[in-house]
């Protein structure tokens, strides 16, 4: 795929009106099947959330860091206006679905293998009763195809709604990102300050709500590693200046701070986790076939 005419590409698309989705097979198929990455291991980097959660902005920084290979200055420069997922102009739209960037990037590991890295966004709708199902499914189909699932919301809601959907098969990374934190005193930005953040709230205390108990052991029964990142405010332009265009000009230097941290945790070639099925690592080619048969269980 020429890099300049690479674009998000929606590949599940939840149908509001009778709550059935659809799979674009052909597109999904033209971006899996290249034959430079039909027979590589994929890691699939999945970034869910609800409507307005920054899905768009961090994916546009992961796309730089995949992009550039200068890895002390993958963030660009300060002028630079940041393109690739975030859409642009008239009405946006708020589909309830997945999109996955259309250009797969491969990547030598230290390993001296070689994986195909593809990049999703997942978008949920949380404004009534149905629209919360369709995104309990479309979440719960992102975790059984990503490998490292970044999370844009408090684990809580995400267990009650994602986790009892999904069957108990051991996934690989998961990552919760709680955005405009505001306690730096209490738990410092970043990795260290998060998973202890993480570890109080997924202590089990015995007077919970017994729901509650139960998504704690589940997130941790599921997946092999899991995470939990604090970013500080990225700065008033980003978050109300409708002119705001992703410049790094306008956005708060605590925020790039931890971003520059964030991405690599992410994104570098050693950090890169390849999605497994049943304990076997998957191609793109198979990742393809998965995709098929995940969405008939939800076709009904
Ligand atoms: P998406 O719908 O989840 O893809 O969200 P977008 O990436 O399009 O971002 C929605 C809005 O939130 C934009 O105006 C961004 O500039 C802004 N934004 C991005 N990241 C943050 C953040 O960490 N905190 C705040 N407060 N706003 C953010
Ligand atoms: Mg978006």
């Amino acid at each position: 795929v020429d890099e300049k005419k690479a674009r998000p590409v929606q590949i599940v698309q939840a149908n509001k009106d009778d709550h059935t989705f659809e799979l674009n097979e052909s597109a999904l198929e033209k971006i899996l099947l290249q034959d430079h990455v039909k027979d590589l291991n994929v890691v699939v980097v999945s970034v869910a959330g609800a409507f307005r959660k920054g899905k768009s902005f961090l994916l546009d920084f992961m796309l730089r860091y995949m992009r550039n290979s200068d890895k002390d200055s993958w963030m660009g420069d300060n002028d630079d206006p940041l393109t690739g997922f975030t859409w642009r102009g008239g009405c946006e739209r708020e589909t309830t679905g997945i999109q996955v960037w259309s250009e797969v990037f491969v990547v030598d590991k230290p390993d001296g293998s070689k994986v195909a890295v593809l990049l999703v966004d997942t978008q949920g709708a949380f404004d009534s009763q149905s629209t919360i199902k369709d995104s309990a499914t479309v979440f719960a189909l992102s975790t059984m195809t990503s490998s490292i699932q970044v999370i844009l919301k408090l684990f809580t809601e995400y267990g009650r709604l994602a986790l009892e959907e999904v069957s108990k098969k051991p996934f690989q990374s998961l990552m919760f990102l709680i955005r405009d934190w505001c306690f730096p005193y209490e738990y410092c930005y970043g990795l260290k300050g998060g998973n202890e953040f993480l570890d109080k709230r997924l202590q089990v205390k015995h007077n919970q709500h017994e729901e509650l108990q139960n998504v704690r052991n589940h997130i941790q029964h599921c997946f092999s590693n899991i995470n939990c990142f604090l970013l500080p405010h990225p700065g008033l332009k980003v978050a109300t200046n409708p002119k705001f265009d992703g410049r790094l000009r306008d956005i708060n230097e605590d925020f790039k701070t931890e971003l520059a941290r964030l991405v690599p945790l992410l994104l570098a070639p050693n950090q890169l986790v390849e999605k497994e099925i049943g304990g076997n690592k998957v191609t793109c080619r198979d990742l393809l076939e998965y995709f098929k048969s995940y969405i008939k269980i939800y076709q009904g």
